[in-house]
């Protein structure tokens, strides 16, 4: 069943833009109504290009950071958004177990996310997570991405539905949502477990590499364990998060995927962002920051040094209670602030949690 009414044409709604039953462009979704009737379900929904329904097995890690993960070992990945000024040091790299690179985010254009987790490995030898946004890609597109993904050795992928293009600052663009991100995780599935596409045709090249898919502890804990169960259902092997500045949704989101049975590695999103007027962004892009975060940066505000400190105490004593919750959890640092305050985010953590 298609719903009419989804701007993004999902199947396997509601996608992670969803906020308190709001969609970003301002209508109501209907997938939300549909789970606040009790007739959301985790089934996994395709549409009819798909033309086989080939088993989704469980499969051996061959990532190192995947490996890692299983071994109930923390893992850190450090977000790099792809752009000449942000290729990073090897020193810096040095922290990390993998790379972790957007597709075009907020829908602004960005170098290829699987180009540049080439050119990072090749120079630093650290290995990469590529994001892949179902919005700027057709299925075509997409396995020909799929293809290249595993011929450039790139070991993961990130497959997300992607922000609409409402948000970009090119308003003409007009995005595509061929699939959405359940449907994106099967067809990688069909083509690194069989080497086919949808049709169940066997494809030129069969790649291998990893999937990954977000998840959101801003949304209510009972709808994201349905998106969550789904998305492993079609394939999914280990999560990054949106951004988190809030731990009380996230130990309620993590006892709730505990308490279902789960044990998939899941990374929390942590950004240090302490500017006011970054901050007050945060909830535009669905991100809920605690008020306890925003009241203390408020009153320490001209002093940015301070600010710092807090930003990288409070972000880090959330990553201490989620590992509390939850056994396979790892961290997914944001480079937004610059890489040194990445990594002092991150010795930080490791100093909590090792
Ligand atoms: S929030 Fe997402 S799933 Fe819901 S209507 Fe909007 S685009 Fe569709």
């Amino acid at each position: 069943m298609m719903c009419v009414q989804c701007v993004k044409g999902m199947l396997n709604g509601p996608c992670g833009s969803m906020r308190d039953g709001k969609c970003e462009v301002g209508v109501k979704c209907p997938w939300y109504a549909l789970y606040k009737e009790g007739k959301l379900t985790d089934e996994v929904k395709l549409d009819k290009g798909f033309l086989v329904k080939l088993e989704v097995k469980s499969r051996e890690a061959r990532a190192e950071f995947l490996k890692k993960a299983l071994n109930d070992k923390i893992v850190y990945t450090l977000d790099l958004p792809p752009l000449p000024e942000m290729f990073p040091g090897k020193n810096i790299l040095e922290m990390y177990d993998a790379v972790s690179v957007p597709d075009n985010p907020m829908a602004r254009p960005y170098i290829d996310p699987v180009v540049y987790c080439y050119k990072v490995k090749q120079e630093f030898g650290v290995e990469t997570i590529a994001h892949i946004t179902a919005r700027d890609r057709n299925r075509l597109a997409l396995l020909s991405m799929f293809m290249t993904v595993g011929y450039a050795g790139v070991d993961g992928v990130m497959l997300v539905t992607g922000d609409h293009t409402i948000h970009s600052p090119y308003k003409v663009i007009r995005p595509v949502y061929d699939l959405d991100s359940v449907r994106m995780i099967y067809l990688a599935r069909l083509v690194t477990d069989y080497g086919v596409d949808f049709r169940g045709k066997k494809l030129p090249y069969k790649p291998f590499f990893h999937i990954g898919a977000g998840w959101d502890p801003n949304i209510e804990a009972g709808l994201e364990l349905i998106r969550i169960k789904r998305k492993i259902k079609a394939g999914a092997e280990f999560f990054e998060s949106q951004a988190i500045f809030d731990i009380k949704p996230v130990v309620e989101l993590l006892k709730t995927i505990k308490g279902a049975g789960i044990d998939v590695p899941l990374m929390l999103c942590l950004i240090p962002v302490y500017k006011l007027k970054e901050l007050k962004f945060m909830p535009k892009l669905g991100v809920k920051v605690s008020k306890e975060y925003l009241d203390k940066i408020l009153e320490i505000k001209d002093d940015p040094v301070k600010c710092r400190e807090y930003s990288v105490n409070y972000l880090a004593a959330m990553a201490e209670e989620a590992a509390q919750v939850y056994d396979r959890i790892g961290y997914y640092i944001g480079s937004h602030g610059g890489f040194d305050l990445a990594e002092e985010l991150t010795k930080e953590i490791k100093s909590r949690v090792g």
